[in-house]
């Protein structure tokens, strides 16, 4: 077409030109306008957007949708009506958020043709597939149906009814009632919530005409069994002659099964094969194994189910290269490989690690209330004074500056970074403020004094040692302490099975670097303790002394004492009762009571000298390339509970060749008795 007229090709009639001139003419004004403005070069995304909206309305474009979404539906079109209800709303939309973006934004016309495209083929058309029959699934509160034959309630379970409604939020009722007085509308709380759950679930559940099946799962994806929601009890309470059936107990004829459920079934069967295999079960194998189609998926299966998964030995070459120098073995290196030898060459032969997030965690917590407690120690040594002669204000005072420089010496800006982690450095001041003060009064107590902080050893490091000189009996009592800020307490067993070797390995160095200060000295080991670094909150008491008292019962050490009298005397004097320092008591008669948590002398040597044989023999297998994953199972725990290579490690308890180590659990003077038989009797120190 030319600009003015329509160019008469050979076969077009007079007549037929003057209708396709007529044709142009109209045309031409119609888009008049909108090209006028389309020409422009100074135009805005608003002045395009308003020229076409123009002319989708003079061009009543809205009107002429309905009218095909009208004449679709009366050709029983229903999907294709329902797409042009939408498609007039959806374009406006479009132009709508282009104006409020975009708006006085210059933009080519080739650039508004590009955002309209990218902007139309995001815009989605949604469509109920409309019919007679029909099945919807939505949930309780959004879905809006009415003529219900037959409900399907899936999910009854008390984890999603009543949920999370009761979970507090800020507000408490009193609040909200507050709130309510003064005029002020705020979301539903708890108790609202509540009763607007309890209204949509009668609203659905009374719909149904004639069937509504209520149900419920017995466990979770992640194995965990769950419970019936509160309104099963409720509907049987009102139909007691209701019953529940139990969709495993079904048989496999009962269920409906398509290709992909069958699929299922068979992998099922040939895991589950130790049980025994059904008839039904062989007739879905076959069928299966018969058709072309699923034949090789049913391998597939096969190969899965009889996998055996091997993990071979390292060669000794390998044991070299991997471990080059296996007497600085770590006592948390030790641990891991007593927990999973698998994990152990992961992490210390493959060295894989997590990727590092640019976040405070609470171990970063840790290390730095660690590292402020070490630099305290540091800064009151040199002020020459014992912990409990240090003023309160110099102590405040050293406290701040350790923490300051702990967090500076991390090297983890991001501890600046947010208010979160201002504050968590406040909490780390009053975390050490309270460490402080009880590790003092635990001093005051005690005839020890520190004697080394943060010692290190091979590759270990011992946060404090403790000595008590007794000129008398020419001998010297050490005893050891570990901050931690998790929660781990000791636990004999534990430490039998390797798992918890720490607080032994790291008395057997301290004894050791006391023998070389003391040459002429009897070194009697005294103690192992867990200092828990925590401020804890107690209930409020009738005086300050009993507050006092609650939080430091709180902060006990915890660990295993030399039950020895002497011993016993000297790490805490004129104990009566039970200790708020330490984790033994007396009797009315002085002796020790049954909860204490002593070993007489003999018994507490004999636990350091099965740490140093197990110690050796970790060592040796380590060296000798052991490597399986074979993770211990002891009272409900496993090594791969917080086990970060669970994802990779391909351990799995069903598969043939996997099986975790089961540890049995011992009491303490089963522990001893063990131990003194795996050492052949008689301890050395
Ligand atoms: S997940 Fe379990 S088996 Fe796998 S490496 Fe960790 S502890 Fe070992």
């Amino acid at each position: 077409m030319a600009a003015g007229v329509v160019r008469q090709t050979a076969g077009t009639g007079e007549k037929e030109l003057q209708e396709l001139n007529h044709l142009r003419v109209r045309f031409v004004e119609k888009i008049q306008g909108l090209v006028f403005v389309l020409k422009q070069r100074r135009k805005t995304v608003r002045d395009v957007t308003l020229a076409v909206y123009e002319f989708i309305s003079e061009e009543r474009m809205q009107e002429r949708l309905s009218e095909m979404e009208q004449t679709f539906q009366e050709r029983g079109e229903l999907a294709r009506a329902k797409e042009y209800a939408q498609i007039y709303r959806i374009v406006l939309g479009l132009f709508d958020k282009f104006v409020e973006l975009l708006g006085d934004e210059r933009i080519s016309l080739k650039e508004y043709c590009e955002l309209l495209d990218a902007g139309l083929e995001e815009a989605k058309v949604g469509v109920i597939p409309p019919s007679l029959d029909q099945v919807v699934i939505g949930d309780v509160e959004r879905t809006r149906i009415r003529n219900i034959r037959a409900l399907f309630f899936v999910g009854a379970n008390d984890t999603l009814l009543p949920g999370n409604t009761g979970a507090g939020g800020l507000l408490s009722e009193r609040d909200r009632e507050q709130f309510l007085k003064g005029d002020i509308a705020l979301s539903p709380g708890p108790k609202e919530e509540a009763y607007i759950q309890k209204f949509y679930l009668y609203m659905n559940l009374t719909k149904p005409s004639e069937y509504l099946y209520l149900s419920w799962s017995k466990v979770s994806g992640d194995g965990k069994s769950l419970r019936p929601a509160y309104l099963i009890a409720d509907v049987r309470r009102i139909f007691p002659a209701l019953t529940v059936v139990d969709e495993e107990k079904r048989r496999m004829p009962e269920h409906e099964i398509t290709e992909k459920t069958g699929l299922i079934k068979v992998a099922e069967g040939i895991r589950d094969r130790q049980l025994g295999i059904s008839d039904e079960w062989k007739e879905l194998y076959t069928w299966f194994r018969r058709e072309r189609r699923s034949g090789e998926e049913v391998k597939q299966i096969l190969d899965a189910g009889f996998l055996t998964r091997k993990y071979p030995e390292l060669e000794p070459e390998q044991t070299e290269k991997l471990y080059p120098d296996p007497e600085r073995i770590s006592v948390t290196r030790m641990e891991q490989f007593a927990s999973c030898a698998y994990a152990h060459f992961l992490s210390y032969g493959l060295r894989l690690s997590d990727r590092e997030e640019y976040e405070f965690e609470a171990m970063d917590l840790g290390n730095i209330a660690h590292q402020s407690l070490e630099r305290f120690s540091r800064k009151a040594d040199r002020e020459k004074m014992r912990w409990e002669e240090l003023p309160e204000e110099l102590r405040d005072e050293l406290i701040d500056e350790s923490v300051e420089e702990s967090v500076l010496d991390y090297g983890n800006t991001v501890l600046f970074s947010s208010a979160r982690n201002e504050y968590m450095i406040s909490r780390i001041k009053r975390l050490i403020r309270r460490s402080v003060w009880a590790l003092t009064k635990q001093l005051e107590k005690s005839d020890f004094i520190p004697g080394g902080y943060e010692l290190k050893f091979g590759s270990g490091k011992i946060d404090r040692i403790d000595i008590c000189e007794d000129k008398e009996e020419n001998c010297v009592y050490v005893k050891v302490t570990d901050y931690k800020t998790g929660m781990k307490s000791f636990d004999i067993t534990a430490l039998y099975h390797g798992l918890q070797m720490q607080l032994p390995v790291y008395l057997n160095a301290a004894l050791d670097v006391e023998q070389r200060r003391f040459p002429d000295k009897k070194i009697v080991p005294a103690g192992i303790f867990y200092y828990r670094i925590q401020d804890p909150v107690v209930d409020r008491k009738d005086s300050d002394e009993d507050v006092e008292k609650s939080i430091l019962k709180e902060l006990r050490l915890d660990g295993l004492v030399n039950g020895d009298e002497q011993v016993v005397s000297h790490l805490e004097r004129g104990l009566t009762g039970n200790s708020l320092l330490i984790p033994v008591g007396r009797n009315k008669d002085g002796s020790l009571s049954k909860n204490s948590r002593a070993l007489p002398g003999e018994a507490f040597r004999t636990v350091l000298k099965y740490a140093k044989q197990k110690e050796q023999d970790i060592r040796d297998k380590i060296r000798g390339g052991k490597a399986e994953a074979a993770p211990y199972e002891m009272g409900g725990a496993s090594g791969c509970d917080y086990c970060p290579y669970k994802d990779i490690c391909g351990f799995d308890i069903r598969i043939d060749g996997c099986s975790y180590r089961r540890l049995e659990k011992y009491s303490m003077e089963e522990a001893v008795a063990k131990m003194t038989i795996d050492t052949g009797g008689e301890a050395d120190r």
